[in-house]
């Protein structure tokens, strides 16, 4: 008994429906929420990227200036030519080189694993103790040789840096590179995860529209057929009763006549949450079509059935459909017999119902047979 409830509570509309209306729309919002951060950071950092190797260039191309004129100062001053505006443009290229690369937060760190700002430091006081060269050199207080050693020391030290500035560009390449490559990863996880959403989504919506009627919501005539197969298969390998119920309005035809389609259309899904509201969890609600709806009621007898199928007349009967005038159904109701299958049940519930509309319709008939299971 338990084994049919659990199956019958299954259906994959109703398990679709929940997943679809209740998360889909909390993880779109999830994803989207991902997929903006994830931009941000990416163009943040493509930007810091950029910025962080435009400044090694800097450095190396100011450094490669000092180094250059300094020799270049060190030969003229020899040679008795005075070079102070030579001087100064190297003393404004190491503020420069100062401000923009090594007092700047995104360098510090390569720049202190490598000693690098100590020995720009070190440079810079060779530098000026070459200056200080230089002015004893033109009162003859300095020899050539002692410039030339000293400028020699400067272009060294120039060089180790610009050499150091070379190693840092080559680690950040290879830790942006790491990055990067990470960033792609979650990127395609990311986008991975999106398509593996959509097609869900998809794939669920299109399940569902494939087994509901669009103007109920219930379930269609095609799943009705399905749900029938699989319910007279269950009852008769698990021998428990099973009943089927179809409903019929009564003189629908005149509703949509007096009131029009859109009046109609409204009493009709106006009557399916009705169903839907008073049904029991263990039963299914089809719209076969029209005005015509079944009710597949698993571990009912006959008598069980009659229950139901009077419960929704009754409640039909009392119910307000805001026409001026109260609308009735006709039912009828038959057990599955061990002989029938799907075409014989259906037939002797629908002879049923055709009784009840015989009989002055709002009223429930319930077949004749013999051998219920
Ligand atoms: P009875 O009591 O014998 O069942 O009479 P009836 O008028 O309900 O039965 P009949 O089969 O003559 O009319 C059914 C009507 O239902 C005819 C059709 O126009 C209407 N109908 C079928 N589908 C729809 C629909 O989707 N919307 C609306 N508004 N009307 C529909
Ligand atoms: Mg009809
Ligand atoms: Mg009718």
């Amino acid at each position: 008994m338990s084994k049919v409830r659990i199956l019958s509570s299954i259906h994959p509309g109703k398990i679709f429906q929940s997943i679809t209306e209740m998360r889909v729309s909390l993880q779109i919002i999830l994803l989207l929420c991902l997929l903006g951060f994830s931009v941000i950071s990416g163009s943040f950092l493509a930007i810091n990227q950029l910025k962080i190797f435009r400044h090694d260039g800097f450095a190396i191309n100011n450094l490669g200036v000092i180094r250059g004129s300094i020799q270049r100062i060190t030969k003229r001053e020899i040679n008795q030519i005075q070079s102070d505006e030579l001087i100064s443009e190297v003393n404004s290229t190491f503020r420069n080189v100062k401000s923009k690369y090594f007092i700047d937060d995104v360098n510090t760190s390569y720049l202190q694993e490598d000693n690098v700002i100590d020995n720009y430091e070190a440079l810079e006081l060779s530098w000026s103790e070459l200056k200080s060269l230089i002015s004893d050199y033109r009162i003859n207080k300095a020899s050539a040789e002692q410039l030339l050693l000293q400028s020699e020391l400067c272009w060294q030290k120039a060089d180790f840096i610009v050499f150091s500035v070379q190693k840092i560009n080559e680690k950040k390449h290879s830790h942006y590179r790491n990055l990067i490559i990470l960033i792609l990863v979650i990127l395609s996880s990311i986008i991975s995860a999106i398509i593996i959403l959509v097609h869900t989504i998809v794939h669920n919506s299109l399940e569902v529209d494939a087994i509901t009627d669009p103007l109920t919501k219930l379930y269609n005539r095609k799943y009705f057929s399905k749900v029938l197969d699989r319910q007279i298969k269950l009852s008769k390998r698990y021998d428990y009763s099973f009943s089927l119920i179809l409903y019929d309005i009564d003189h629908f035809k005149r509703i949509n006549d007096e009131f029009g389609h859109p009046t109609g259309d409204r009493v009709l899904i106006q009557l399916a949450t009705l169903l839907k509201e008073h049904g029991r969890d263990v039963d299914d609600i089809f719209r076969l079509g029209g005005e015509e709806f079944a009710i597949i009621a698993p571990e009912s007898n006959l008598s069980q059935a009659v229950i139901i199928a009077e419960k929704y007349r009754a409640l039909t009967e009392k119910a307000d459909f805001a026409i001026g005038h109260k609308i009735t159904i006709s039912a009828g109701v038959s057990q599955l017999t061990q002989r029938d299958n799907k075409e014989s049940l259906y037939k002797r519930t629908d002879s049923a119902l055709y009784k009840a509309k015989s009989c002055g319709r709002n009223c429930v008939i319930a077949s004749e047979s013999e051998s219920a299971v």
